[in-house]
């Protein structure tokens, strides 16, 4: 969609109305640290409707010139961004999650082999990047913060 047919019929500088950002995807990203048998960080994006997820191992970046692997597990739903709780014995992922960081964020570039994007978290804020690397599956990523 664009707006340029709204922009187009009304003068900004006579109308109070909205001019509208630049169509740029803002959409919203949560970590929910994850106490299942082994302690993880989930890190999701909402993209195309849903939270595209990564497990991440350790604890996600919040400065520069560090990497974490990054491995890309199935999609949630976007309603899953404030899941907190107890996920109960035998279930999968039993254990307990906690929202670690959540906030909006922009999209600035997305390829196959690189997503691009700007978080505003309270921890996680700036530009970060997801390069996927490796063979077994391509479900092996990097994540950092540039
Ligand atoms: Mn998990």
């Amino acid at each position: 969609m664009s707006l340029d047919e709204y922009r187009k019929k009304r003068n900004f500088s006579k109308t109070s109305e909205p001019k509208g950002e630049d169509a740029k995807d803002v959409s919203i990203f949560v970590v929910q640290r994850h106490r299942a048998r082994n302690l993880h960080y989930d890190f999701r994006l909402s993209i195309d409707g849903v939270l595209k997820s990564w497990a991440v191992p350790k604890e996600p970046p919040v400065s520069a010139g560090v990497k974490r692997l990054a491995v890309e597990t199935e999609e949630h739903p976007v309603s899953y961004a404030s899941f907190e709780g107890e996920i109960p014995e035998g279930e999968y992922g039993a254990g307990k999650v906690e929202i670690w960081d959540s906030g909006s964020y922009n999209l600035e570039s997305r390829k196959d082999e690189k997503i691009v994007f700007t978080l505003k978290g309270r921890k996680m804020r700036g530009k970060y990047v997801l390069l996927r690397f490796g063979k077994a599956g391509r479900r092996n990523w990097l994540l950092f913060k540039t």
